[in-house]
């Protein structure tokens, strides 16, 4: 029976380690995925600018049309000038003329308008695009250095995974079982006895209980306070 509790306590042992490099291994993808978030903010914010620019350079293009349209009309009617034979005829004419000039001149506005706007944020772009990619720089080598060390991580338990099937295998079943069922107290479900205390809880044993455990080989016991399954180690208990 002690023979099989010293192997639990080595079970015990490779349990931790495990959970130790699992609690490792589940805190990189938050960390990756805060750090690609920020990259795909940034991105994102650059694309509404450049969006942004693109209906500039179509509003442009419209106003643009507008006063090609504009002009031939104005062409239109000053082409009708020589078939004006009234004053009054003069007169409507010279109103329609004034009109098409005034929408040219209030379109050219708009196109001034929108290349200055464009320009600008044309600038604003490109010191944005330099921002970006300072950002992905930053944040790309420590994800791909978290992506490197999760897939060693990602070994590593493997690696304590086998060496664990080996430790459970020397294990008698019935004796596995009550290790995994048994209260976890901060991570202890198997303890020595330690200056005549329990090694998980500390709380003092009773005499009759350290020699029962000390001397009887045939049943488990466990610590009356937190549940660990006590042991006897020649070399650590007193
Ligand atoms: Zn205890």
């Amino acid at each position: 029976m002690n023979e099989g509790l010293m192997q639990l306590l080595a079970l015990q042992d490779v349990d931790r380690e495990l959970q130790a490099l699992e609690e490792a291994r589940d805190k990189f993808p938050a960390e990756i995925d805060e750090r690609q978030g920020q990259i795909d903010h940034a991105r994102a914010t650059l694309q509404e600018q450049v969006d942004l620019l693109e209906n500039l350079a179509r509003e442009q293009r419209h106003y643009e049309n507008e006063i090609e349209d504009a002009k031939a009309d104005l062409k239109k009617h000053e082409e009708r000038f020589s078939a004006v034979t009234t004053n009054k005829e003069y007169d409507a004419l010279q109103i329609e003329i004034a009109a098409c000039k005034s929408r040219i001149a209030e379109y050219e506005t708009e196109v001034l308008e929108t290349i200055e706007t464009s320009e600008r944020l044309r600038q604003e772009i490109e010191t944005r695009r330099q921002e970006v990619e300072k950002i992905e720089e930053q944040h790309q080598t420590r994800i791909e250095e978290l992506q490197q060390r999760l897939a060693s991580l990602q070994k590593e338990v493997d690696g304590v995974e086998s060496s664990r099937q080996s430790v459970s295998r020397a294990i008698e079943a019935p004796l596995l079982q009550r290790y995994q069922r048994s209260r976890k107290n901060r991570g202890t479900r198997v303890a020595r006895i330690l200056k005549g205390a329990c090694g998980a809880c500390f709380r003092q044993l009773p005499a009759q209980q350290r020699n029962n455990v000390k001397y009887t080989d045939t049943h488990v016991h466990v610590c009356e306070y937190c549940g660990a399954i006590l042991v006897w180690d020649d070399q650590a208990s007193s």
